[in-house]
């Protein structure tokens, strides 16, 4: 048996990320992880044409799926460090870099990394 790849473990480890920060947001429905497979196969193509950009991929699937999310059941994941004023997003930070994590612009907090959503909110809401 091959090894796996550092590119399979990359999107191994992006998927398992997106999905943790999916399921604490108790977003992951079957169409919304069919989400993360697509973002995960076109990765696939993305990095085997730039393979420099391995340690960026999950960065790119959160962005992904989050575009996905917004044009069909809307803003994911909502701030959860702002009180109050209108719900917003989080973003992706760096947009195109290793160690991608959540931020609030509005706050201008680091919230959490990729995948650590959950413990940034506490698991199920809490309000
Ligand atoms: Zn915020």
């Amino acid at each position: 048996m091959d090894p796996i790849s550092p590119l399979e473990q990359a999107l191994h480890a992006a998927r398992a990320l997106v999905l943790a920060d999916l399921a604490a947001g108790e977003v992951a429905a079957a169409d919304v992880v069919s989400m993360v497979e697509d973002s995960v196969v076109q990765r696939r193509w993305w990095v085997e044409q730039w393979p420099d950009g391995v340690a960026f991929v999950a960065g790119l699937v959160a962005q992904d799926v989050q575009d996905s999310l917004l044009e069909r059941y809307g803003r994911w994941p909502l701030c959860p460090v702002c009180g109050t004023g209108d719900p917003h997003a989080l973003e992706v930070e760096p947009e195109l870099g290793p160690d991608p994590h959540w931020v609030c612009h509005k706050a201008g907090v680091k919230v959490a990394a990729v995948g650590a959503l959950g413990s940034a909110t506490g698991g199920a809401s809490s309000s």
